[in-house]
């Protein structure tokens, strides 16, 4: 089992780092499916499963573990990591906007910043990815993307986080069209 200690370092890589944001914005005591895929690569094939996260505060630990493979780890005083997004969780937020994306996007998006929004993400059956959250957070997502397509040096990659941005504005775009039928 991989242990991981947040007091020891502040500063969690990637995958753990957002192992303990998934399950913080999470209600807290029981298992939940995020979006965050499974790291292992039996076979030299990446394993398809997702992983399931658990945060208990009392003593304060995470804990996960892979729906497909069972792979799973404890990350340990989770509440002091920077990851820990309990206090910016998404509220139930009305006109709650939908945006489907695709793995490889979700794949980029959490090479930023972790935003409640990314780390609230569900996985879908057919290996997309699922965002909810209202017109100002998309807004607030949609300014840190052009932000880092803007810094970005690599051309493919500034594409990739254009793209982004298009399939986000899109949604928000979308939204703000009056539906009909709606009453
Ligand atoms: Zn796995």
């Amino acid at each position: 089992m991989a242990e991981r200690d947040g007091e020891a370092s502040r500063h969690l890589g990637g995958f753990y780092g957002w192992i303990v944001a998934a399950a913080s914005v999470r209600s807290p005591g029981s298992w939940a499916r995020t979006a965050i895929p499974c790291r292992r690569r039996p076979g030299h094939k990446p394993c398809a499963g997702y992983l399931r996260t658990r945060a208990i505060d009392v003593p304060s630990c995470v804990m996960w573990t892979c729906e497909r493979c069972n792979d799973n780890g404890l990350v340990r005083n989770w509440h002091r990591t920077s990851w820990n997004l309990r206090a910016q969780a998404l509220q139930r937020e009305r006109q709650c906007l939908e945006i489907v994306m695709t793995d490889r996007q979700y794949a980029l998006l959490r090479e930023g910043d972790p935003l409640p929004v990314i780390a609230s993400a569900e996985p879908q059956r057919d290996g997309r990815v699922t965002l909810r959250a209202s017109t100002s957070r998309l807004e607030q997502l949609l300014a840190y993307l052009a932000e880092y397509a803007d810094l970005e040096t690599s051309p493919s990659r500034q594409r990739r986080f254009l793209d982004l941005c298009d399939t986000l504005q899109d949604a928000v775009l979308q939204a703000q069209k009056p539906r009909r039928g709606a009453r």
